[in-house]
């Protein structure tokens, strides 16, 4: 069932036993700052919350309030009153085969979402799973918001928004970290921490993905590939490799970057970024995929070619029917 803001704030004033919050595996800063936020805030609210993930937390979000509470899992096999995951809408994305809740309710901003929980809020217009997430905490009681909920919450705006630059930012996200620096957020020490402490592992990790970037489709799509030896030669985490895939959607003349990620010999994530006129979330949902208009991936099995000819075969298209909208 859809809710809306005052609705989940109702829900969540009332929830009782057991809960469990979660979010997307390889989780980025709006997964981790909207988890942690509401694992903090619940807990405030004297709720008995556990927050497990199915991926570790990388490093540079160490110093967020709270970070240490984070469980990773491989699987969960307790059981829970409640689970509540932020950030996805897709049950595969959160990485377990299975979690047993009486009741769950998903908190997201995906385009593509297509929720499979008992209750779900998705507000596909919104900056970030914080910036909706702060909305409805605010809803509940404004005071229990402090620097452990502003703090994981300014965070994951920042880096959705690519740091209040991409097309998702509104005045109301301004807004909303307005009100966040007024309750202590420091804007710099958030962005040192997260952008400032690069390993030299990651530029060399940067050099060799640089290395193979290539265009097609006339030079609208630009893409690199980070083959798994990469890392083994660098030294380098997966992780470290988020916000590459900006470089080729930096050149000018290029529509759609695209970022191959080999996982395994035969297994790949794919990322994707648009400059505005191809709508990457539909690309990515006819390959088992989705996200948001600009920003959105999907995985897939086979080898590099075959997928590569499969996506360009659908990115043709995708250019094509761009080009007679914006006539
Ligand atoms: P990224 O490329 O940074 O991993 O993800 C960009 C956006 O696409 C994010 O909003 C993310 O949730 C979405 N996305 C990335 N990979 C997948 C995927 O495999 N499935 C779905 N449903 N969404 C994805
Ligand atoms: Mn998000």
């Amino acid at each position: 069932m859809r809710l809306n803001r005052k609705e989940v704030a109702e829900l969540l004033k009332n929830v009782q036993g057991k809960i469990l919050i979660t979010t997307h595996k390889n989780p980025d800063g709006d997964a981790v700052g909207s988890s942690l936020g509401w694992f903090n805030f619940l807990k405030k609210m004297g709720k008995e919350v556990r927050i497990i993930y199915r991926d570790r937390v990388p490093f540079f979000f160490d110093f967020l309030p709270g970070i240490g509470n984070v469980e990773v899992l491989e699987e969960i096999k307790e059981k829970f009153d409640w689970v509540i995951i932020t950030d996805v809408s897709d049950p595969k994305r959160t990485g377990f085969s299975e979690i047993l809740a009486e009741k769950s309710l998903v908190i997201d901003h995906h385009i593509t979402a297509e929720p499979f929980t008992d209750y779900a809020i998705v507000e596909p217009e919104i900056s970030s799973t914080c910036e909706l997430s702060y909305h409805i905490m605010k809803l509940i009681d404004e005071n229990l918001i402090d620097m452990s909920v502003a703090l994981p919450i300014y965070t994951g705006i920042l880096t959705d928004t690519g740091g209040f630059n991409y097309s998702n930012t509104s005045p109301e996200t301004h807004t909303v970290a307005a009100e966040l620096l007024k309750k202590g957020v420091n804007p710099y020490e958030v962005y040192t921490n997260i952008f400032e402490r690069n390993r030299i592992n990651k530029l060399k990790l940067l050099e060799l993905v640089l290395r193979t970037l290539s265009f097609e489709l006339n030079q609208k799509v630009a893409h690199i590939t980070l083959f798994k030896r990469f890392l083994e030669e660098t030294g380098a985490y997966p992780e470290e490799s988020e916000g590459f895939i900006n470089y080729p959607r930096s050149i000018a003349g290029v529509e759609v970057a695209v970022f191959f990620k080999e996982i395994e010999g035969n297994s790949w994530k794919v990322s994707m970024r648009s400059k505005g006129r191809v709508n990457v979330a539909e690309v990515a949902k006819s390959m088992g995929g989705g996200g948001h208009r600009m920003a959105a991936g999907f995985e897939a099995e086979g080898s590099l070619e075959e997928i590569k000819r499969e996506l360009l075969k659908k990115l043709e298209v995708a250019l094509e029917k761009a080009h007679y909208e914006n006539l």
